[in-house]
């Protein structure tokens, strides 16, 4: 039984990193902060190490308040709308702290200007050596005063713009989290009906091709209720892995439902699409599974796959329409298998049994 025990180091060793982190950097040993430290050495979670290294390396340490905003960020539980009625509310009292600050300075700067003035006038009527000597004083007082307030201001708004700049980094990953698939790391079915509706848009407008890939892992239910829930969740996250080790570039990656994926392939035709769904039917079929409490072989799995090509009236309900009964064809057909919308097997499934062609 080594693998208990690999796991047991495995994670001692994360928790000493995390330990090591919180002594050297003089930080309170709470939870939240060995939490922080813990999946910073784990390095599963990306976005959470990059703003930490970003402010490691900007600031030379973590104040408690970028140890909060981390947590929450990053690793709190809390809904995506508190957090972003959160975010809000600090972007609001940036914002009154800043106005505040420059209204302060308006006026500041109004009663320089009335100094200088008031001292231009003096001038004029100047009688002798001691009473220059009191005017030039009091404007030497008066510009080291607005001086102050100038560098004051300048701190001031430096700091701001640093916590705007967190700000933003908190916005981006509430906008990410919000249209990620937390299982996958896939798009969830957010993003892609977002991203379908203006790739579908851009195709048509520019004429360039555009496809739809919908595929479904097959026999799916039955592996769930042989091997667990738990298990099931695993083979979703391979066939994610296998879908992201496989697309590249431009093209739009998303978990459409329970154990249903779509791609989106802008300027890709019907031949380049069919070449790129068994790419990754083959991706996930050369994955052996294996348990990974007990180090249990699983077998594989395999997907069936719609393939879609947009068309001259199309939208976007039409496209995932004819993909989606490609799909249905698919499993129709035996699975572990891809079909596009100018296979028989795919008139077969439009037209009723009787115009099957052979
Ligand atoms: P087919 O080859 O016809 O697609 O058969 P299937 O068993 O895959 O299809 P069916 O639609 O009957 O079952 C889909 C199953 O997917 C139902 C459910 O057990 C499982 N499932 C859906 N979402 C999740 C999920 O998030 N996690 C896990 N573990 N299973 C899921
Ligand atoms: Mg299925
Ligand atoms: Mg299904």
């Amino acid at each position: 039984m080594v693998k208990p025990l690999d796991e047991h180091e495995r994670t001692l060793a994360f928790a000493e990193i995390a330990l090591g982190q919180i002594k050297s950097l003089r930080q309170t040993a709470i939870p939240r902060n060995y939490e922080i430290w813990y999946v910073y050495a784990t390095g599963y979670n990306a976005a959470l190490n990059k703003i930490i290294n970003e402010t490691l390396s900007r600031n030379g340490k973590l104040t408690e308040s970028d140890l909060e905003q981390i947590y929450e960020t990053y690793l709190s539980q809390l809904k995506t709308s508190d957090r972003i009625d959160k975010v809000g509310a600090r972007v609001i009292g940036e914002i009154d702290d800043v106005m505040r600050l420059i209204t302060e300075a308006l006026g500041m700067s109004a009663s320089y200007g009335a100094s200088l003035d008031g001292a231009n006038q003096k001038l004029l009527s100047v009688q002798n050596r001691e009473q220059l000597k009191s005017i030039v004083e009091s404007l030497v007082k008066s510009t080291r005063d607005m001086r102050e307030t100038n560098r004051a201001l300048e701190d001031r708004l430096s700091l701001s713009k640093s916590e705007i700049s967190n700000l933003q980094h908190s916005l981006e990953a509430i906008r990410a989290e919000s249209l990620t698939d937390p299982l996958t790391g896939l798009g969830n079915r957010k993003y892609f009906d977002r991203s379908i509706e203006a790739a579908v848009a851009a195709a048509l407008e520019s004429g360039e091709p555009l496809s739809l890939l919908m595929f479904d892992i097959d026999h799916f239910k039955s592996f769930n209720d042989s091997y667990g829930h738990l298990t099931g969740d695993q083979v979703l996250r391979l066939v994610g892995m296998s879908l992201k080790q496989t697309i590249k570039g431009q093209d739009i990656t998303a978990r459409y439902g329970g154990e249903e994926f779509a791609v989106v392939l802008p300027n890709t035709g019907l031949r380049q699409a069919l070449t790129v769904a068994d790419h990754i039917r083959r991706a996930v079929m050369a994955k052996e599974l294996k348990k990974k409490s007990t180090g249990e072989i699983l077998g594989r799995v395999t997907i069936s796959v719609g393939v879609s090509m947009l068309k001259e009236g199309d939208d976007t309900d039409s496209l995932i329409e004819r993909a989606d009964a490609c799909l249905y064809a698919a499993k129709r057909n035996g699975r572990n298998r891809v079909i596009c919308e100018v296979d028989p097997e795919y008139s077969a499934e439009t037209q009723g049994s009787h115009t099957q062609v052979a």
